[in-house]
């Protein structure tokens, strides 16, 4: 039998199986610059002051809205205007075409080592914007758009 996220279209999912999609990579909550020359899209190494920088997973998901009120929660009916995921994100993957990688934790009964050995993770690569020395511009980084299988 195929698992659920070939089996199912992504607004077919119930909504603990669209939550368990997020690998928790925490890509989605770096800062991003967009060129406004080109329009180019720019992830830099600096993240969400609510990221909790040891796990990569949002420190305070339920109440987060309290504190990032700009904070988006991504829905079947939003994913396609949200050009900023990561090519490695399992929404985008799925919403491309695409099936969920090796190292996706579904894949690994919740193991997130595989990801994090895939360099998916932002563990370890980010800082705040509280701790932040330089500016923005001078912290873009180029690893959140690898993608591998
Ligand atoms: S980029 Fe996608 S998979 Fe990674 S944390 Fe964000 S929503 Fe989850
Ligand atoms: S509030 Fe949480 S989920 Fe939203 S961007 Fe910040 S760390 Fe990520």
């Amino acid at each position: 039998m195929k698992p659920f996220w070939q089996a199912k279209q992504l607004d077919e999912m119930t909504q603990d199986e669209w939550e368990s999609l997020c690998d928790g990579c925490g890509k989605c909550c770096l800062n991003k610059l967009i060129d406004d020359d080109t329009e180019a899209l720019h992830f830099t190494n600096v993240c969400c002051e609510l990221l909790d920088t040891d796990s990569g997973r949002c420190s305070n998901y339920p109440a987060r809205r309290k504190f990032v009120p700009d904070c988006v929660s991504i829905t079947p009916e939003n994913l396609s205007t949200l050009f900023y995921l990561p090519p490695s994100c399992a929404y985008r993957r799925l919403a491309e075409g695409r099936d969920l990688a090796a190292w996706h934790p579904l894949r690994h009964h919740g193991d997130r080592s595989a990801m994090i050995a895939a360099g998916m993770s932002v563990v370890g690569r980010v800082e705040r914007e509280s701790q932040l020395s330089m500016e923005l511009e001078d912290r873009i980084v180029t690893w959140p758009l690898r993608d591998c299988d």
